[in-house]
């Protein structure tokens, strides 16, 4: 048997839009009295965002003054995972596709995300994926969960995963970011980065995963070639 786990955003669902509409949002709040602003395209943004620059170094990109910038980035935090925005999130193309197919490979499916429970429900229901993830095969933060970072979080989740799930004789990660990667070389975890998330290939590099492929579907395409070679 074999197991994926695999991150939420960025393997599966598309963020940039809502990442996009809450900088608008979040420059609208900020911009003085007839300011002129120089407003990013999505391309740019998203551009920037992968190249993981600050939302401080965005903001100023954007013609804010120092002081704005830091209101820019302290309202996007608070902003970015609220429902309102979170219906512009939309699977990956391809991804839905791919998780068919693990499905019917008879791969078990975990998925692991910093989203918050409501957060993970949202998507799930409003694109009826969770007929790929048993409801306890799904690991995220619970809704009043006090987050540290990213990294420290995904560690302790993927920690707390693999303490209650049944043994199995093969665990792949699939995920987007560092944060990814690194829980997953925390607990010896060979894991593939896709780059149809939040990072590019000079983000991902450094940290060294086992893979980096185009998206979802080229994963799963790795992990059945690996198998192949391991599983007589
Ligand atoms: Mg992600």
């Amino acid at each position: 048997m074999l197991r994926i786990i695999t991150d939420f955003d960025g393997p599966i669902m598309d963020v940039s839009e809502r990442y996009y509409r809450v900088y608008h949002f979040c420059l609208d709040q900020v911009q003085y009295p007839g300011q002129s602003l120089h407003r990013l395209t999505k391309a740019e943004f998203w551009q920037l965002k992968r190249s993981q620059v600050p939302e401080r170094e965005i903001g100023k990109q954007s013609g804010l003054d120092e002081p704005q910038a830091k209101e820019f980035a302290l309202l996007r935090r608070h902003t970015v995972h609220t429902l309102p925005y979170l219906i512009y999130d939309k699977p990956l193309p391809g991804a839905i596709d791919a998780l068919e197919r693990m499905t019917e490979l008879g791969f078990e499916l975990v998925t692991m995300t910093m989203r918050r429970t409501r957060e993970l429900n949202a998507a799930l229901d409003q694109y009826n994926l969770g007929r790929f993830f048993h409801i306890d095969r799904r690991y995220c933060l619970d809704n009043d969960h006090a987050k540290t970072s990213d990294i420290e979080d995904k560690t302790w989740l993927m920690g707390t995963a693999l303490a209650a799930l049944p043994p199995i004789a093969q665990t792949w990660m699939i995920g987007d970011t560092e944060a990814d990667i690194l829980a997953a070389k925390a607990h010896e975890i060979p894991v593939i980065a896709v780059l149809s998330g939040i990072r590019n290939r000079d983000r991902l590099q450094p940290h060294q995963p086992d893979w980096i492929v185009a998206n979802l579907s080229e994963a799963v395409d790795i992990v059945i070639q690996q198998s192949v070679v391991t599983i007589p």
